[in-house]
This record gives structure tokens, C-alpha cells and sequence, in this order.
């Protein structure tokens, strides 16, 4: 099969993971359990998890002159991702994020966007090329709406499908909702953005409809170990997720866009993508972390069989 080629905007982060007995209180220190430095960035994310799924990718990005810099990109280089178009910023730090998780795995988070947030415009015409000539265009909104509006803007003029996953949500206008083909967002980003509450399979079809009404072309309403809701005009579809036991949700969202990304780019429908964007996603829970669990294309096919 033809590698497709798909060009990716976001971020990238490393991720500092401590494991702790429970949540310190403001003001306490206690005593952690394990320390783990893991690649991630949902951008990063996705890219690994479509190259580990058999495409051609290239990041754009952008990451600071520093050690986590340097680390991020030779492990994105030892995946196979094209970072001709992560640039670096002099002066800033690669963006970091501070992971607390408590015995019972949930998890408190801090993040510095650092170089991430100086992803401009100017950045993106800069890689125009890579964005025209690919398959799709993926998109999150770690990096500024501007730099992700304008990727956006090259994609649709150029008839490149715009896969969009806006997480962390923010305001976001007719125009640009318009121009995306493909949304994915979990049950509070479909809340967010439709202002319909999402809390069962009923409430996913009113939100996804009313978000179909703001001129996406099809959304993916993720809802975590329930499934996948899908909603193109005139269709609707849900797809319970594959059952497995939970190590760490981690990157769970960001493997199913990137594994979803590549099955629309090897020919799959919709739904056949969402199915095999979910034994991917499914196999990202089973393990600790975010690069770490995300699974190559091998496993997926065995794991399906
Ligand atoms: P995250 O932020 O944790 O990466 P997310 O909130 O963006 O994820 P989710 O809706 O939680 O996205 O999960 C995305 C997909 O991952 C789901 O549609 C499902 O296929 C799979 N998934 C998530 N959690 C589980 C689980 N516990 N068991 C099986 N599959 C899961």
C-alpha cells in the first residue's frame, strides 16, 4: 500500500510524569513514588501516532534551543516524522507540561506552552508546500488560533481535507468551522462548543447536529471508553470503543486522530477509519504514558485480528 502523506500542526511538548501516593496539599511537599520524562505534546502526539500507523508526516511546529528541544526532535527523527518545518525559538523554552498522577490515576496538570506559542502565520506560509501536497491537514489548538487559522486556510484552498481537533477549546468563528471537514472532540470540547451538555449517546447526536449546523463537514464526538459518535448530514453512527483494561488514557484522543487521520488517507469510510482509529486508541490506554503507548501499525492489525 502507497504511504500517505500527511502534514501536521501543533505542539510538543515533554512531558515530566510524577507519580505520587496522592495530590499534595498548597504548601506541602510530599514524598513521590516515580519520576518519568515522556515525549508528548498533543501535536507530537498525533504525528507519532500517524507515522507508527504508516504515513508519511511532517510537524509543523516549534521548540526552544534547549535540552528538552534537542531530546524532542531526536525522538521524533527515531519515529521517522519529518520535522524540516519544526523550527526552534532562541531564548524560550521547549514547551513543558508538569504531570502529577495519584495512586488512583487521576491526574493534575500544569502546562507551559514556552516555544509553542511563538508558532506564527509566517511559520505556516513558510511550510505551505508541505500543507498543499498532503492528504490532510491536522490541527489541536495548543499552538495560537492565528498560526492554526492560517494552516487551515492553505488546506481548504487547496482542497486538502482539514481534520481539526480543538482541544484546549476556545472561542472559534463560523468561518473556521466552515473550512474543517473532519472534527474531533471529546465530550467536554463537544459541550464547549455546542453548548449542548454531553453526557450519553443522546445528548452526543444533539451536539454533534448542532455543531453539523455550524458548517463542519462530519464530527467524531469521542467519548472515551463509551466510543465514538459520528455525525455526517443525513448519518448518524456510534461505535462502542473496544473494551480493555485501563492502564493510563493518556494520548488516547491524540492516537485516535492520528490513526484516524491515515485510515481516511488509505481510502477507509468514515466509520471504517473511526473503528480502526479506536483498536488503536484502545491499545494506547493498555500502556503508561504518551509516546510511550502509542501503538505501531503491526500491533493495531494483530490487535484487530
Ligand atoms: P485524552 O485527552 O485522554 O487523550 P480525549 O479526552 O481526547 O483523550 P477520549 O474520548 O477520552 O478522548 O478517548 C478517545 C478514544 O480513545 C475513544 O473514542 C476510545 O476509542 C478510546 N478510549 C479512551 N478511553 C478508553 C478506555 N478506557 N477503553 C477503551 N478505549 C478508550
Amino acid at each position: 500500500m502507497k504511504k500517505p502523506r500527511i502534514t501536521i500542526v501543533g505542539s510538543v511538548n515533554m512531558d515530566l510524569v510524577f507519580s505520587t501516593p496522592r495530590m499534595p496539599a498548597v504548601g506541602e511537599t510530599i514524598q513521590g513514588q516515580e519520576f518519568h520524562q515522556i515525549p508528548g505534546g498533543k501535536g507530537a502526539n498525533q504525528a507519532v501516532a500517524a507515522v507508527r500507523q504508516g504515513a508519511d508526516v511532517t510537524l509543523i511546529g516549534r521548540v526552544g534551543e534547549d535540552n528538552f528541544g534537542d531530546r524532542l526532535l531526536e525522538c521524533l527523527v527515531d519515529d521517522g516524522v519529518d520535522i524540516s518545518a519544526l523550527s526552534r525559538q532562541a531564548g524560550m523554552a521547549t514547551g513543558v507540561a508538569g504531570i502529577l498522577v495519584d495512586g488512583d490515576g487521576h491526574n493534575s496538570i500544569v502546562v507551559t506552552p514556552g516555544a509553542n506559542q511563538t508558532l506564527s502565520p509566517a511559520h505556516i506560509d513558510a511550510a505551505a508546500t508541505a500543507i498543499k501536497s498532503a492528504q490532510s491537514l491536522v490541527c489541536q489548538l495548543e499552538t495560537p488560533l492565528s498560526a492554526v487559522t492560517r494552516a487551515i486556510e492553505i488546506a481548504h484552498q487547496s482542497d486538502v481535507p482539514v481534520i481539526f481537533n480543538p482541544a484546549p477549546m476556545q472561542a472559534l468563528s463560523a468561518e473556521l468551522l466552515a473550512m474543517v471537514d473532519y472534527l474531533i472532540v471529546n465530550e467536554t470540547e463537544a459541550s464547549q462548543l455546542s453548548g449542548v451538555p454531553v453526557s450519553d449517546r443522546d445528548s452526543a447526536g444533539i451536539a454533534a447536529v448542532r455543531l453539523l449546523e455550524r458548517g463542519v463537514g462530519t464530527v467524531l464526538l469521542t467519548m472515551g471508553a463509551h466510543g465514538v459518535f459520528i455525525a455526517e448530514q443525513g448519518a448518524r453512527r456510534f461505535i462502542p470503543a473496544v473494551a480493555v483494561e485501563a492502564v493510563d488514557t493518556t494520548a488516547a484522543g491524540d492516537t485516535f486522530t492520528g490513526a484516524f487521520a491515515v485510515g481516511l488517507a488509505h481510502g477507509l469510510s468514515v466509520v471504517d477509519a473511526g473503528i480502526e482509529a479506536q483498536y488503536a486508541a484502545a491499545l494506547a490506554v493498555t500502556k503508561f504514558g504518551a509516546q510511550t503507548s502509542i501503538p505501531h501499525r503491526h500491533e493495531v492489525e494483530q490487535f484487530m485480528t
